[in-house]
């Protein structure tokens, strides 16, 4: 879907979520200035003009069978966010998901694993149960007619079908995600893409990757992650 850009709501928000989250990186760390964005992230969504046209509804969950790349910081964000509010059996069902998905998943290409379907370790009985703590990619995906998602769900190896988004969403979305990406990376932090199932298991499998991503390290060992450019690159401020 085509949209023209509204280059001065896009500048604003970088602007904006840039200068919020370089001063929060150093002054509260990374992991609490990234939590505090994702309530920014989710506020800005809420306020965009046309957040009205969304088809997205609580229990409608094709998408969570699409491929879902994440960062680092937002790896432990969910690991923490698991331990501190799952119940033992939960764990082990979502982890038991984790390592099977993974397994599956860790050596094909990204075309590849954007061609099948996975469903989530996370969605569970038609909801997502980590839904404060999910990824920005999820919290960014959005459709304006759930036929979209229908099709791609029931024809995953055909990538040209392309949802109907809300223009407005989209950018508000995307800028935030970019803005907090580019204050990462300028404080030095690892901003790597990881699938986000490889990532979690990676994590669990390696107790030390947290120290290192802590550390401005590359926090995972057996894992490459792609370099991901700002969508709005050219307009960073
Ligand atoms: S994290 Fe939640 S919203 Fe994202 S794909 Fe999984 S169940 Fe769906």
């Amino acid at each position: 879907m085509e949209i023209s850009l509204d280059l001065a709501f896009i500048r604003g928000i970088l602007t904006q979520e840039y200068e919020r989250a370089r001063n929060e990186i150093l002054s509260v760390g990374v992991r609490r200035a990234f939590e505090n964005s994702q309530q920014r992230h989710d506020a800005r969504i809420a306020s965009a003009p046309d957040v009205g046209t969304l088809a997205c509804r609580a229990g409608c969950t094709w998408c969570c069978y699409f491929s879902v790349d994440v960062r680092a910081v937002e790896v432990f964000s969910i690991l923490d966010f698991v331990e501190r509010t799952f119940t033992t059996e939960e764990k082990a069902r979502v982890y038991a998901e984790v390592r099977a998905n993974s397994t599956a998943l860790k050596n094909l290409g990204e075309s590849e694993r954007m061609k099948r379907n996975v469903k989530c370790p996370f969605l569970n009985g038609g909801r997502c149960t980590i839904y404060t703590a999910r990824p920005q990619a999820c919290r960014n995906y959005h459709a304006t007619n759930v036929a979209g998602c229908q099709q791609s769900y029931e024809d995953p190896a055909n990538l040209d079908i392309d949802p109907d988004f809300a223009p407005w969403v989209y950018q508000a979305g995307t800028a935030h995600v970019d803005a907090f990406s580019t204050a990462m990376r300028d404080a030095g932090y690892d901003v790597s893409a990881y699938e986000l199932n490889c990532a979690l298991d990676a994590a669990r499998s390696d107790l030390a990757a947290r120290e290192r991503f802590e550390s401005r390290l590359p926090p995972f060992t057996h894992l490459s992650g792609e370099d991901v450019p700002a969508e709005f690159d050219d307009l960073d401020p």
